[in-house]
């Protein structure tokens, strides 16, 4: 069952990504109502027939079958003669114009920001509003999962989300979102693989047997203070800032959008518990820390009411531990994002990390329905 896990989450982005719609001008417009048909099969030279009547173009051949392609406003007369001649047909694209829009914005929103150090590509999904003319005003959301390894729960929460946002937009008002569902996908692979409890990604260092880096401490902001020099740690810091090639392709993604961006959260587990900033000292206030925290128990007030499961909004280090080098810590004090936060999701500890797959579905819900009211609260502002 859990092997079967990260083809699940490939799937689900495929379907995902071949879902998104929208109303954009067209450069299209000429085909608007045209649509494709497979005609039955040995229809002979039927279409041919039809064609020359200037009713329908025959875009190719399939064994005796035809796939034809019928202007708008030959439908009803090309149907016609088609069922005067015995050719049934099975409609393939309802309209052209709209099918051919589809594809041209799917092919921009599932966008490849960078590769891995084992070269896998990270993928970010940028989903936007329905009146995109609004959504400056309205701002951005990022989201980042999957940037350790073993927190499984944090991808598949993050393709709830964007489920739920390919299917309603609208619920979230005019903020573009963009998604960043597995930040660290050789870490992710290898928890598949060879060690189920891997956390940091497959960087190969200096000591045999002590590889990878933990790309949350790999942020250059107060780098280092809450983190380690030591290979073998789990919180290894890198060589250097941003030394990570996942870590850098995030920089670089967030940075294009950072004056847009109003909200950063990055999703992982577990400890229900809603952190903000600062995470590399207890000793100074992060700006905005009322609102962080009147914000967060929006979040925490609508995700219990779903499945009435709590989530604590408690400061990173005062609260949890010092960890400089963090998604959030950066966003904050690089990009100045008023609203950063690093969410712990399910459980509490009882099967901590290994969680079982029947929470994906109500810890998703309770994370959707507190995102709803934490950014209708804040564009409110
Ligand atoms: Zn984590």
């Amino acid at each position: 069952m859990m092997s079967t896990v990260p083809f699940v989450i490939v799937a689900t982005v495929t379907v995902i990504v071949a879902t998104v719609s929208g109303k954009e001008s067209s450069r299209h417009e000429i085909l608007r109502g045209h649509q494709i048909w497979q005609l039955s099969n040995d229809v002979g030279d039927v279409p041919l027939e039809v064609m020359q009547k200037g009713l329908l173009d025959v875009l190719g051949h399939f064994g005796t079958s035809k796939k034809v392609r019928v202007p708008f406003h030959c439908l009803e007369e090309a149907q016609r003669l088609l069922q005067e001649k015995g050719v049934s047909r099975e409609i393939l694209v309802e309209d052209l114009a709209t099918f051919l829009e589809d594809h041209e914005r799917l092919s921009k929103r599932l966008t490849s920001i960078g590769k891995s150090f084992e070269n896998r590509d990270l993928w970010m999904v940028h989903v936007r509003p329905n009146d995109p003319s609004d959504s400056e005003e309205a701002g951005a959301v990022w989201i980042e999962a999957g940037i350790h390894a073993r927190e499984w729960i944090s991808p598949a929460v993050a393709l709830h989300i964007l489920k739920e946002l390919v299917q309603d937009n609208g619920s979230i008002g005019n903020f573009d979102v963009y998604v960043v569902p597995m930040a660290n996908p050789d870490g992710y692979n290898y928890s598949f693989t060879s060690d189920r409890l891997w956390r940091k990604n497959r960087r190969i260092t200096s000591q045999p047997g002590c590889g990878g880096v933990d790309l949350n401490r790999n942020w250059d902001f107060h780098y280092g203070v809450g983190a380690s020099e030591n290979e073998c740690s789990e919180v290894y810091r890198g060589s250097e800032p941003f030394s990570e090639p996942e870590t850098k392709a995030l920089r670089d993604a967030m940075t294009k959008v950072k004056d847009q961006l109003k909200v950063v959260m990055s999703l992982h587990s577990y400890g229900q518990q809603l952190l903000y900033p600062w995470g590399y000292t207890k000793h100074k206030t992060a700006p905005d820390t009322s609102d962080l925290i009147a914000r967060g128990k929006v979040f925490a007030d609508a995700a219990k009411s779903v499945h009435n499961t709590v989530y604590k909004v408690v400061n990173s280090a005062g609260d949890l531990y010092k960890a400089s080098g963090a998604t959030d810590d950066w966003a904050k004090g690089v990009l100045g994002v008023k609203y950063t936060y690093t969410l712990e999701l399910r459980d509490e500890g009882m099967s901590g990390f290994n969680l079982d797959p029947s929470h994906i579905v109500p810890c998703s819900e309770e994370v959707w329905e507190g995102l709803k009211a934490l950014l209708y609260e804040i564009s409110k502002e």
